[in-house]
């Protein structure tokens, strides 16, 4: 047993101590170096050029700190400028790239390394790219460079190129905004190092960085329902620092993709010619989320003050509440429905009333369908389609047995008129149990040449 005076002393002694202790230095900050305002997460290089026409304001007039993540380097598709393709090209178009943002100022640019897969389906994407490598790599990115604002390409199914690639990209940017704030999420990447002067430290010594807004941008082929819902930037206003208009600017950016005839090449000529009209398009952007107070078309820095904004926890998946028998438009549709939800993005499932796709004439319809049965007996559901005059339908008319608390995928096909003036057309699907509707699926199709295939 101690006695009191024995106990007394040895307080005092660890008194005495702490006031001899050296003093450690500051704590090391994060490297200003790659702060950035405005991070721009998309799928390819070139794809910076949908927001340029804003950039270019944001930028040299406002003194914005921009940074860019591409994911991929660009490896497919035709090259306008010689023969290389595949990885010879995307290693040309990430110079293209760099050079087109040094352009601007923008040096801070990555490349999460996926490969282009030309297509529509965002889920195909994701799997190219190895989705899970390619989020941590987008995560650590956004803690390195701690944005106030993400701008990505908008997660959902349009008419228009609709490249799966750019809605992978907008897929990946929105988990990475609810991400990258969490310190459970890549936990290996926030732990301090053990002594961040030597080697083999091995964890990364980033910090948990919740950005505070979110916009998308779209390349639907339409853009009535993107209208106010978020800033519309002009672009044919003059800078004031370089005294040429913004579009002038944006176009001269694109001339570095040379190897790609539908920007690098039209940006050429658009200069040569001095016909700019591709390039006075105004910029519009939509709010995907802001946890700041500002209205939805206000400017995209507008309510932002520097510094750590607290961790925004979104709702993450629930699962449906279904009963009886229903049917449901699958694949990367059903996917949205449950990903807007669980990102807290409501707002996105009402941009288009009716789901929609483009394909050529002569293009096949694939629509994944779901048929659930919440009942405690297998069913037997009918499906059929109604479709237009010039169509036939490949694949799915059939009884499917769905077995009791189960669901069944059906992959149907629609083969579309081989020739077609360009227009909208309906086709729906149908699902009847012995002549009772359990419900039914209606996808606008825009009949258009040109775009990706489906
Ligand atoms: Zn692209």
């Amino acid at each position: 047993m101690s006695s009191p005076s024995i106990i007394a002393s040895a307080f005092c002694l660890a008194t005495l101590a702490a006031a001899e202790l050296p003093k450690a230095p500051p704590a090391p900050r994060p490297d200003d170096r790659f702060k950035a305002d405005i991070l721009i997460i998309v799928a390819h290089p070139d794809d910076e050029t949908a927001v340029t026409g804003y950039l270019a304001k944001a930028i040299f007039d406002e003194h914005r700190r921009v940074a860019v993540v591409f994911g991929t380097r660009g490896d497919g598709g035709g090259n306008a400028m010689g023969n290389e393709q595949a990885a010879a090209l995307g290693a040309e178009r990430e110079i293209e790239a760099r050079r087109a943002l040094a352009f601007f100022g923008v040096m801070n640019v990555w490349f999460l390394g996926g490969p282009d897969t030309p297509g529509q389906d965002v889920l195909r994407s994701l799997e190219t790219w190895n989705h899970g490598a390619a989020l941590a790599q987008a995560v650590r990115l956004v803690r390195l460079t701690r944005p106030e604002v993400i701008l990505t390409w908008l997660p959902l199914y349009v008419a228009g190129e609709n490249h799966g690639d750019h809605q992978a990209s907008g897929v990946i940017a929105t988990e990475a905004f609810d991400l990258a704030g969490d310190p459970t999420a890549f936990p290996e990447q926030i732990s301090p190092p053990r002594d961040r002067q030597n080697i083999s430290n091995l964890t990364e010594g980033l910090q948990p960085w919740q950005p505070k807004k979110l916009y998308y941008f779209s390349d639907a082929s339409h853009t009535d329902f993107l209208e106010g819902k978020g800033p519309r930037y002009a672009t044919t206003g003059v800078s004031p620092s370089r005294g040429v208009p913004y579009y002038r600017l944006a176009a001269e950016e694109m001339t570095f993709h040379l190897t790609q005839g539908d920007t690098g090449q039209l940006a050429k000529e658009a200069i040569a010619k001095g016909d700019f009209k591709y390039f006075e398009q105004p910029v519009l952007l939509i709010l995907g989320k802001s946890l700041v107070k500002s209205s939805v078309t206000s400017d995209v820095l507008d309510g932002i003050a520097e510094g750590r904004s607290p961790f925004a926890p979104v709702p993450g998946y629930r699962p449906p509440n279904r009963e009886g028998l229903s049917i449901e438009l699958g694949g990367p549709w059903s996917f949205y429905r449950e990903f807007w939800k669980a990102h807290a993005l409501d707002h996105l499932a009402a941009l288009l009333s009716t789901p929609e796709v483009a394909i050529a004439p002569g293009e096949r319809l694939h629509l994944p369908l779901v048929i659930h049965n919440a009942t405690a007996e297998t069913r037997n559901v009918e499906l059929s389609a109604t479709i237009p005059q010039g169509w036939s339908v490949a694949a799915g008319q059939a009884v499917y047995p769905v077995d009791a608390h189960n669901a069944y995928p059906v992959e149907t096909v629609l083969a579309s008129p081989q020739q077609s003036e360009p227009a909208w057309q309906a086709v729906v699907w149908k699902a009847e149990v012995e002549g009772k509707s359990v419900g039914s699926i209606t996808v606008r199709v825009n009949l258009a040449t040109g775009g990706l295939p489906q």
